[in-house]
This record gives structure tokens, C-alpha cells and sequence, in this order.
């Protein structure tokens, strides 16, 4: 063992995410300590501590938060679902505050903000957010806004925003930035590292991974912005249950493992199908794994599609082990932009030759 403080290989390298994944968050290296930290059921603990109450926190959630935290470059905070961290997020716009959010945002962010301003809380302005001009225009056009919503990649029409570049006009305008971080997770994209004050997940998706629960997080670096975060939490009550934080702790453990895998084979899926005559055109932004083919016969071939295959599931959401699909404008609440033969596809773990011969038997049956 080396011992001397000034041997230069004592001194700290900073971990790599894989590892940060594998290992934050866990009980200190004492004898008789869990190796993971243990699911503490229970509302309320002994007076004058620092938790007191089963909202304002609990042990379980701490260490999902810190292994969340790390890995973004914040602190974090978990909540009951993305959406309950998206609403608790909004509720914090002061009356009358605008938002400028991507028109192709996650469906529910769409419907919640219209809910909001429906009830005159805010109102929103709807942004191409590939038009980084348009985008900047919209937030100089509104005196009143108050925060910038991102998503990059965009669910489901899978498109990218230049977050250093909105980051910034946002900033000089006095204006906050959220990026919903749900499709890249902070393996292959940290918002906080390019400017964003704060990171939204659906931790339902590949975080957790396993498609078996629900949950969310916030991550923010500004110590202010986390103590406002908080306190709307513990007011709104939106906070998640031990045992689904544990699940989703779990689930962070292997996320590096699995994002890898899936998107090596959402990459050689994307470039298969768009070869096939069947699809118009596949998007995919080059990383991640969810894929977005547009088939040539609209509806009734996207309809076919998700039900002639055996392995592909057709099922909403995304992010789990397994691969499943939809086709997207079968939603009332999807934007009539995304085109109605778009499938999206969240690519799995599974052998990629399996699920190519299953996705072909079926493209190959469409007349
Ligand atoms: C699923 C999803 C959400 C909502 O998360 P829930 O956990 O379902 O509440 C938000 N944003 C994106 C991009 C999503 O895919």
C-alpha cells in the first residue's frame, strides 16, 4: 500500500460514470454494514433528527438521489413519477410566467402545461426546437417568461436541440432552463455540464430500466434552486415509495451495461430498416435506443406492423430490457406533426438478429 499524502497516485481521480453508476450511494465500507442500502419502510422517525417526516425524507431516497446526483453533476431529488416532477416543476412558474417548450415534447408535458395555462396559471409558447433562432425569438417575444423547457432528443420525433446555444440566450435573458433528460440519461448527455440549471428524468424509462415501476427525478446544481425544489415537495407530496426507490436504485446499477447494449442494437437496427421498402425514412439521432422508422403504408402498415410480430411488444413507454413499440399518433394527445405512420421503437437487450428476423418477417408481409 502506498501511504506518503504527497505519492502522487493518492491523489483523487475523478470516477467515470460507469463506476459512479456501480458504486454511489452505498453504505459506508464497515464491518457489518449491507452492501446496498436497505429499504427503510417507515412515515415518520424519532424527533429533533434531520428527517422527522416519511415526505420530507427517507434513507432509501438519499441514496438513489446521491447515485442520481453524481452522475448528473447536481443534487437530486426523487419524485412519485416524471410527471409528478414535471408539475411540481411548473408549479414553481409564478403566475402569469411563460414557458417556451419544444411542440414536440413528451405528450404529458404538452397536456400539463396546457392544463396550467387552461387555469390561467402561465402560459406557453410552442417552439420548433431544431429552429434555434425561432426558439430564441419566442423567449425575447415573451417579457414574461420565466423558463425554457427542453427535451433532446424529443419524444418521439427524435429531434435535437443546441443546448449550449438556447442555454446561453436563456440565460442572458434572465430566463431558467429545464432539460428533460429522459431518452439520452446522463450517460450520453449532462445538461448541467452545458448550462442547464435543471435536469428532468422519467426515471420509468431507462434509469429504472425494467419496465416494472414508476419514478422521477430533478437534479439541479444551484443550491437555491434545489431548496425551492424541495420545499414544493414536501408541500405537493409527490414523493415516491421506499421499495420503488430501491427498485429504481437497482435498475441504476446496470444502466451503463444496458444503454450499451440497446444502443448498439438500436444503431444496426436503424440501419437495417431504413434499407427495407417498407420505411420511408428511420429517425434516429445516432445515439440512444429508441428509433422512429416511418413506414411508407401510413396507418394501416404501422397498424400491422405492431401486431404481426412474436418478440417486439406492442406497448407505450420505453427504456426497459425488452423491446417494444407503438405507433405514436394512435394517442389523441400527440402532436398532428408527428406523421401517422411513425412506429417508435425502444430497442432492447435482447440478440439483434432475433429481433431484426422478427421485425422483417412482418415488414416483408406488408402489401
Ligand atoms: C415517460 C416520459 C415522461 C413522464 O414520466 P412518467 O414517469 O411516465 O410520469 C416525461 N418525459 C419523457 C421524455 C418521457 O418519456
Amino acid at each position: 500500500m502506498s501511504g506518503s499524502p504527497n505519492d502522487p497516485s493518492m491523489t483523487p481521480r475523478p470516477l467515470h460514470p460507469a463506476t459512479i453508476a456501480v458504486t454511489a450511494g452505498r453504505p459506508p465500507h464497515e464491518p457489518d454494514e449491507p452492501l446496498n442500502v436497505p429499504i427503510t419502510m417507515t412515515s415518520t422517525y424519532v424527533a429533533t433528527g434531520d428527517l422527522e417526516y416519511g415526505r420530507y425524507g427517507n434513507p432509501t431516497w438519499s441514496a438513489f438521489e446521491e447515485a442520481l446526483g453524481a452522475l448528473e453533476g447536481g443534487r437530486a431529488l426523487a419524485f412519485a413519477s416524471g410527471m409528478a416532477a414535471a408539475t411540481t416543476l411548473l408549479d414553481l412558474v409564478g403566475q402569469d410566467g411563460g414557458v417556451v417548450a419544444p411542440r414536440h415534447s413528451y405528450s404529458g408535458t404538452i397536456a400539463a402545461l396546457a392544463d396550467f395555462e387552461s387555469r390561467g396559471r402561465l402560459h406557453a409558447t410552442l417552439v420548433d426546437i431544431v429552429d434555434t433562432a425561432a426558439v430564441i425569438a419566442a423567449m425575447e417575444a415573451d417579457e414574461d417568461c420565466a423558463l425554457l423547457w427542453l427535451e433532446s432528443p424529443t419524444n418521439p420525433a427524435l429531434e435535437i436541440a443546441d443546448i449550449p446555444a438556447l442555454v446561453a440566450a436563456a440565460h442572458r435573458l434572465g430566463i431558467q432552463v429545464v432539460v428533460d433528460n429522459t431518452f439520452a440519461t446522463p450517460l450520453l448527455q449532462q445538461p448541467i455540464a452545458l448550462g442547464a440549471d435543471i435536469v428532468l428524468h422519467s426515471a420509468t424509462k431507462y434509469i429504472a430500466g425494467h419496465s416494472d415501476v414508476l419514478m422521477g427525478a430533478l437534479v439541479t446544481a444551484h443550491e437555491d434552486v434545489y431548496a425551492a425544489l424541495k420545499g414544493r415537495r414536501d408541500l405537493m407530496g409527490a414523493v415516491p415509495g421506499p421499495f420503488e426507490t430501491w427498485l429504481v436504485l437497482r435498475g441504476l446499477r446496470t444502466l451503463h451495461v444496458r444503454l450499451e447494449r440497446a444502443q448498439a442494437n438500436a444503431t444496426e437496427l436503424a440501419r437495417r430498416l431504413a434499407d427495407h421498402p417498407a420505411v420511408e425514412e428511420v429517425r434516429y439521432p445516432g445515439f440512444g435506443a429508441i428509433i422512429a422508422p416511418v413506414l411508407v403504408g401510413g396507418v394501416d402498415a404501422a397498424d400491422f406492423l405492431v401486431r404481426a410480430t412474436s418478440l417486439w411488444v406492442h406497448a407505450t413507454s420505453l427504456g426497459g430490457v425488452e423491446s417494444t413499440f407503438e405507433r405514436r399518433r394512435r394517442w389523441k394527445l400527440e402532436a398532428t406533426s408527428i406523421p401517422e405512420g411513425l412506429v417508435r421503437m425502444s430497442v432492447g437487450i435482447e440478440d439483434v438478429e432475433d429481433l431484426w428476423n422478427d421485425l422483417v418477417q412482418a415488414l416483408d408481409r406488408i402489401s
